[in-house]
Order: structure tokens, then C-alpha cells, then sequence
């Protein structure tokens, strides 16, 4: 597994205040949008692209494309959602898929409630979102699904993780697993809930309110 810590002091900046328990709803999703996009311009530095001919005013010359299959982005609900937009503005052309992913309070235990994914990944790049790799159970569940269906190159995109999460799926994949995180900042652990400290909370919860 690859990880990569954007390390950049507009991200650092805009995690702060998404972190601050006076940041409110509105701001919290404006500024995970923003973010998404500075991570995702370092998560898409492998994205496949193809070479063809261009006529500018000027003279011929040879540009590039992104080539298919068209990248996949999967936003993982609920939280990821709020990444949706802020990497969909980064790479119009790629199509969405999306999965339903809860964990159980008390075991912690990830489990797939809402899947829209074609059946068949074969040599597909997927992006998943995910703000918050925790205990690292629902990425790891979201990356086996779409390896199983014929992902060739599975990218995570999150805000925080602890490292909890980062060694589970690390020990999911192992070393040359075609797999890579893309993360903000790494916190110092998790707390007994399951909560990532010092963190920002539920990340669901400051992007659309409690239900
Ligand atoms: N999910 C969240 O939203 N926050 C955490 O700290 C951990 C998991």
C-alpha cells in the first residue's frame, strides 16, 4: 500500500478550522470541498491519460487525454457524499458509483447497506471517498469490493486517519497491493468509541446535522 501525506499549509490551514467545534454545517461542507480538491490533484497524479494530435494557432502539436475506461469515483455514504462534489470538479468525465457503508457502534464492525456499482471493474482506477479512516474497517470492506469486481488501481481519499486504520488496511493488502491512501493529516489515535483523536468529530454529522 502506498500513503500519502499532502502536506501543504492551504490544507493545513483549511483542516483547522474544519476541526474547530465552533466551525458550523455550511462552513464544515465548503471547506471539505475545498480540501477534497487539494488532495485529489495529488490522488490523480496517476490517472491514466492517452496522447493525440491538436492543431493550435500556431502549430500542430501532441496533448494528452484522460484515457478509458473513464476513472471510477465512489463516494462512500454518508460522509464521503460530502467529498463528492469537490473531486467531481477535478475530473468532470469520470463516472460515480456509490456505496452505503455502515459500522456497528459497539463492534465496530463494518457492513454494506447500499451498493451502485457495475458489476464488472476490470482495469478500472476507482476513487473512494471517505473523510475519516478510523479504524480503517470500511475502507478496507470498500477496497476488497471493488479489487474482487476487477479494480486495477483503488485510491482513498480522506481528510484524517488514525493510525489504527492506516496499519489495518495495511495489513489487508500488504506492501505492493495496488493501492494507495491520500490523506490530509495523520491524528494520534483512536479513542474507545472508535473516534479518531484529537480528529473533528463525526464527520457525517458536522456536514449534515444529527439524525
Ligand atoms: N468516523 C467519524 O466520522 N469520525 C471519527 O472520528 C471516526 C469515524
Amino acid at each position: 500500500m502506498r500513503l500519502m501525506v499532502v502536506d501543504h499549509p492551504l490544507v493545513s490551514h483549511k483542516l483547522t478550522v474544519l476541526r474547530d467545534i465552533r466551525t458550523d454545517s455550511p462552513t464544515f461542507r465548503r471547506l471539505a470541498d475545498e480540501l477534497v480538491t487539494l488532495l485529489a490533484y495529488e490522488a490523480t497524479r496517476g490517472v491514466r491519460v492517452e496522447s493525440y494530435e491538436i492543431v493550435t494557432p500556431v502549430a500542430p502539436t501532441t496533448g494528452v487525454r484522460l484515457s478509458g475506461p473513464k476513472p471510477l469515483v465512489v463516494p462512500i455514504l454518508r460522509a464521503g457524499l460530502g467529498m463528492l462534489d469537490g473531486m467531481a470538479r477535478l475530473i468532470p468525465t469520470a463516472e460515480v458509483g456509490f456505496l452505503g457503508m455502515t459500522r456497528d457502534e459497539q463492534t465496530l464492525i463494518a457492513s454494506t447497506y447500499a451498493n451502485r456499482l457495475p458489476e464488472d471493474l476490470s482495469g478500472r482506477q476507482v476513487f473512494l471517498l471517505d473523510p475519516m479512516l478510523a479504524t480503517g474497517g470500511t475502507l478496507a470492506a470498500a477496497m476488497t469490493y471493488v479489487i474482487d469486481r476487477g479494480a486495477t488501481q483503488v485510491t482513498a481519499i480522506c481528510l484524517l486517519a488514525a493510525p489504527e486504520g492506516i496499519a489495518a488496511v495495511e495489513a489487508r493488502f500488504g506492501p505492493d497491493a495496488p493501492v494507495t491512501v491520500v490523506v490530509a493529516e495523520i491524528d494520534e489515535r483512536l479513542n474507545e468509541r472508535g473516534y479518531i483523536v484529537p480528529g473533528l468529530g463525526d464527520a457525517g454529522d458536522r456536514l449534515y446535522g444529527v439524525v
